[in-house]
């Protein structure tokens, strides 16, 4: 059986791992704040914060941003149910809005209709690593009005020749192992706002006005005082000594991811019924995932869940698309409709991609797609 995915680990991740098993500091430490760096730079931001998860990271940006209870936040339906859970656990509520019909990104003039009095942020996510229209989601609200980017899937991706990760006021990042690159799990704040980026550290540690690596650094002189509210939403250094590693073969893993995508895109574009990911001129596509779009056509068609099932007999692991979050139970009793999202949703699929992808699998695959969607 194809996968549809699978992590890239290697000896240099082990070591790693060993070694910090051997200096005996495990949680977010001197590591951590090496893989803080990095990712900064790699995101083109000033701060980088470190936390469990990129749920974890969009609960505390949101806090950061100054959203709670009372308040709207604005955020597509096409996208994981973290993107949603996040702001509900800010206390605030989620305002669905649909997504543009060639990106299947949050639709910014969409957007511009929903937004209200109640309307404190604005959410961003490049959906499987395509970046959004962000300057177009910057002017879709009234003047000043905070973006954040869920940027999960996007590392390495680009906006406009820019990384992703700080053309908002603050982004999350994800280290999931269904994500680029993993740590198992994972996630990162970044900012060029030094007071976001301060509250953040004092977030997910607690409240704790000093963090241990200072007070070690101070050799107990300091002491640290709590004055709200906090979390425990730390990385390990364990964690991080493989991010450092991962990182540091981030270009070629993304060389690698691409290169599977522009063979997939070869191979199925002028081919009816299927949609090829959107590369629009201001994205660089970091393809976290490789989705296509079944238009619907001639009766007897073969279904998005016909191929899937037809995959499955040949060996080929698939998954149907997003599945939007206002169709959930969680929350659809809210009983908006959002008609693009519901289509894509519908008629979409993930297909394997993953660096170490061997091109005599893609081969089959690329055959077996394209036997099953025009059978
Ligand atoms: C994966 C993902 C998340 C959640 O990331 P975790 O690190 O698993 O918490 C959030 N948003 C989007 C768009 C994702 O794809």
């Amino acid at each position: 059986m194809i996968p549809l995915t699978r992590p890239e680990f290697g000896d240099t991740e082990a070591r790693a791992v060993a070694e910090v098993l051997k200096t005996g500091w495990v949680v977010q430490g001197p590591k951590v704040a090496e893989f803080e760096s990095m990712v900064a730079a790699r995101a083109g931001a000033r701060h980088a914060v470190a936390t469990t998860s990129c749920t974890t990271a969009l609960h505390l940006a949101l806090i950061a941003l100054g959203i709670g209870p009372g308040d709207e936040v604005i955020c597509p339906s096409y996208t994981f149910i973290a993107t949603a859970n996040a702001i509900r656990h800010a206390g605030a509520t989620p305002v669905f809005a649909d997504i543009d019909d060639a990106t299947w990104n949050i639709d910014p003039a969409d957007v511009a209709t929903r937004v209200t009095r109640k309307t404190k942020a604005i959410v961003a996510v490049h959906q499987v690593g395509l970046a959004a229209d962000l300057d177009g989601l910057k002017t879709a609200g009234p003047a000043g009005m905070p973006l954040l980017e869920d940027a999960a899937c996007a590392i390495g991706a680009t906006y406009k020749g820019r990384p992703v990760g700080a053309h908002g006021n603050v982004a999350c990042f994800s280290f999931h192992p269904r994500k680029a690159i993993t740590m198992g799990e994972g996630g990162m704040v970044t900012t060029d706002d030094t007071a976001i980026a301060a509250h953040v550290r004092l977030l997910r540690s607690h409240g704790a006005t000093v963090s241990d690596l200072e007070r070690h650094k101070a050799q107990g002189q300091i002491y640290e005082e709590y004055r709200e509210l906090g979390y425990n939403y730390r990385l390990t250094d364990i964690q991080a000594a493989i991010g450092v590693e991962q990182i540091k073969r981030l270009d070629d893993l993304l060389a690698r991811r691409r290169a599977v995508a522009v063979r997939y895109n070869a191979a199925f574009s002028g081919t009816e019924p299927i949609q090829i990911p959107a590369q629009p001129d201001y994205a660089q596509h970091s393809y976290q995932s490789y989705v296509i779009r079944l238009r619907p056509g001639r009766n007897g068609r073969p279904t998005r869940d016909d191929v899937i099932r037809q995959l499955v007999e040949d060996g080929i692991s698939s998954r149907r698309g997003i599945s939007p979050i206002h169709l959930e139970p969680l929350y659809s009793s809210r009983g908006v409709s959002l008609p693009v999202t519901e289509a894509v949703a519908a008629e979409s699929l993930f297909l394997p991609l993953y660096a170490s992808l061997a091109e005599s699998d893609q081969s089959r695959i690329i055959d077996r797609v394209l036997r099953a969607v025009t059978s």
